[in-house]
């Protein structure tokens, strides 16, 4: 039978093959999920047993079919940032169309999990950072969905989730996880790792982390009113540690390595967060865009 095509709002068409029932019966059948986990490098599934979703967007294709399977008894929708295969480097990834599809799938809590890069010897590469704060140096990527006549400016004083954060703190104390209940990330464009001197500059500043892909994917989210949760999975020491010639500056190769290493913990980790969720929101991301729509 060939794929049905159902209108969603807006301009958003959302595509599946159903074999049965009327298409009243189908639309109720179609998946919804709150909770989405947007995996990252190494990390292209998440649960068995899935119903995928194509999903178009005003703004282009997702990087890839949206899984929707359960966790917890809970429905959560999975995509892979870059594309199952890894076809979209960090600063080619349709972000916008990446957060509007999942928007309109129903979610409100985004888990955006990541590799990363560490700029402080203590935290160590297996290690988890679960970011309070980002410094972007990306440059020309898409990053709003507001480019007028209607002027939206989203506070991005406390980027992250409150809510999310703190059971994301929890759920890593429980498990006897070794990780970091702060820090901050720098995003660099890519797909270049850093040099000694941009590295050496980002660690002087305090910053813990360094990656390519945590921008713009939580403001998007946050203009959207979605709540979004960073966990960084620290897979290497970017150019290396001062004083330490031994410690090597970072290749993909290393970076896939460590986090093949730690996919479990990982996914331990992000079910027992969704697991822990709450299941009505209680924090101000959802308010934090209505008060900046003018
Ligand atoms: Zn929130």
């Amino acid at each position: 039978m060939p794929p049905i095509i159902t209108r969603l709002r807006g301009n958003t068409y959302r595509r599946r093959v159903l074999k049965e029932g009327s298409p009243r019966k189908r639309r109720a059948m179609e998946p919804r999920a709150s909770i989405a986990v947007i995996g990252g490098t190494g990390f292209y599934k998440f649960v068995d047993d899935v119903t995928e979703v194509k999903v178009d967007t005003p703004f282009g294709a997702p990087s890839d079919l949206i899984a929707i399977g359960k966790v917890a008894g809970k429905p959560v929708a999975f995509l892979p940032r870059h594309g199952r295969n890894h076809q979209f480097p960090p600063h080619m990834v349709n972000y916008r169309a990446n957060l509007w599809a999942l928007k309109n799938l129903g979610v409100e809590r985004v888990l955006g999990p990541c590799a990363a890069g560490s700029l402080q010897p203590e935290a160590k590469p297996g290690d988890f950072v679960i970011c309070d704060q980002f410094v972007d140096r990306t440059t020309g990527r898409k990053d709003t969905f507001f480019d007028g006549p209607r002027a939206v400016h989203i506070s991005s004083a406390d980027p992250y989730c409150p809510e999310m954060r703190a059971v994301a703190i929890k759920t890593a104390q429980s498990l006897g996880l070794s990780f970091h209940p702060d820090g901050t990330m720098v995003i660099i464009q890519g797909p270049r790792f850093s040099t000694r001197a941009e590295s050496k500059w980002f660690s002087s500043m305090g910053w813990k982390v360094i990656n390519m892909t945590g921008y713009p994917e939580v403001i998007l989210a946050r203009e959207l009113g979605m709540c979004y949760l960073n966990v960084s999975l620290i897979t290497d020491y970017d150019v290396g540690l001062e004083g330490r010639e031994d410690i090597k500056p970072v290749t993909q190769e290393e970076v896939i390595k460590v986090f093949a290493e730690n996919t479990e913990k990982l996914k331990t980790l992000i079910k027992g967060v969704i697991e822990a969720l709450p299941e009505k929101r209680s924090c101000p991301c959802e308010e934090d865009l209505r008060k900046a729509i003018p």
